[in-house]
C-alpha cells in the first residue's frame, strides 16, 4: 500500500513538473504575463550619465547625477499658486557645479535621516514671465524684465524641503509659496519642532555653499556663481 502511495505521489509530481515546464517553455501566454507582472512592480529605470564630462555651467538632470534626491515640482501640475502647469514635466535641471553643492547638502543630511525634496530648479525665462503675469509681486517672483530675472533663471537657485526617508515632508512652518511673513527665515514664532526643521535645512545649506532667501525658507542660491540666464526648454523628451 505503501509503496502504491508513492508511486501515485511520483505520477502525480511528474505531471504538475510536465505542466509547469509546458507553462514556462513555448507557450508564451503564461510567459507574457509573468513579463506584464513583472513590469509593473519594476520602477522606472533613470539611464544615468555614463560620460562626466560637464563644465561648471552644463545644464543638468539633478537624478541622474544621484537618484536619492527626490523630485516633486508643484509648477509641473496646476497644484502651484498660479493654478496652471507651467512645466511639461516633472523633472529638476540644474547647473552641474549646483547639483554636486546639492549632491553634498543631502549626503549630510542622509547622515541624519532626512533629505532633500526638490520643489524647483532651473526654470525656463519664457516660465518666469508667465508667473510673473499672474503675481506681478518682486518680494515673491522676480520681474523676468529687469534684467536681473531670477536665480532660477540662471540655473543657480533651487526651492527645497526636507522629508524622511520614506517621502513624508517634515513641517516647515508654512506650505511652500505662502506668500506672508510667517515664510521668512527670520521669523521664529513657531515650535521648537518647526524651528529645528527649519535650522537643519538653512544649516545644512549653508555649509554646502548656499545662500538663503530673506523672505522663503525653501529658497536658496549657491554662492559665489554667476551663469546668464537660459530659456532652454526642460528636456521633456527624455525618459
Ligand atoms: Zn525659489
Amino acid at each position: 500500500m505503501k509503496q502504491l502511495v508513492l508511486s501515485f505521489f511520483l505520477i502525480f509530481a511528474f505531471a504538475c513538473s510536465n505542466n509547469s515546464n509546458k507553462m514556462n517553455g513555448t507557450n508564451s501566454k503564461p510567459d507574457s504575463l509573468n513579463q506584464i507582472i513583472e513590469k509593473e512592480n519594476k520602477l522606472p529605470e533613470i539611464e544615468m550619465y555614463t560620460e562626466m564630462n560637464f563644465t561648471d555651467d552644463s545644464l543638468v538632470e539633478l537624478i541622474r547625477l544621484d537618484s536619492s534626491f527626490l523630485v516633486n515640482l508643484p509648477y509641473a501640475s496646476d497644484s502651484n499658486f498660479t493654478k496652471t502647469k507651467l512645466y511639461p514635466c516633472n523633472k529638476c535641471v540644474i547647473r552641474y557645479k549646483v547639483a554636486l553643492a546639492l549632491i553634498k547638502a543631502n549626503n549630510l543630511l542622509k547622515e541624519k535621516g532626512v533629505k532633500l525634496k526638490m520643489l524647483d530648479c532651473y526654470r525656463p525665462l519664457s516660465v518666469q514671465r508667465k508667473m510673473w503675469e499672474v503675481y506681478p509681486n518682486a518680494v515673491y517672483v522676480a520681474d523676468p524684465n529687469s534684467g536681473q530675472a531670477s536665480m532660477h533663471n540662471r540655473g543657480v537657485a533651487v526651492d527645497v524641503t526636507l522629508v524622511d526617508m520614506s517621502g513624508n515632508e517634515l513641517d516647515m512652518g508654512t506650505p511652500f509659496d505662502y506668500f506672508g511673513k510667517e515664510a521668512w527665515p527670520t521669523y521664529r514664532n513657531f515650535s521648537a519642532e518647526i524651528l529645528a526643521n527649519r535650522d537643519l535645512l538653512s544649516n545644512t545649506m549653508d555649509m554646502a555653499g548656499f545662500r538663503h532667501s530673506n523672505s522663503e525658507w525653501w529658497h536658496f542660491s549657491l554662492r559665489g556663481v554667476f551663469f546668464p540666464i537660459e530659456d532652454t526648454p526642460l528636456p521633456c523628451e527624455n525618459k
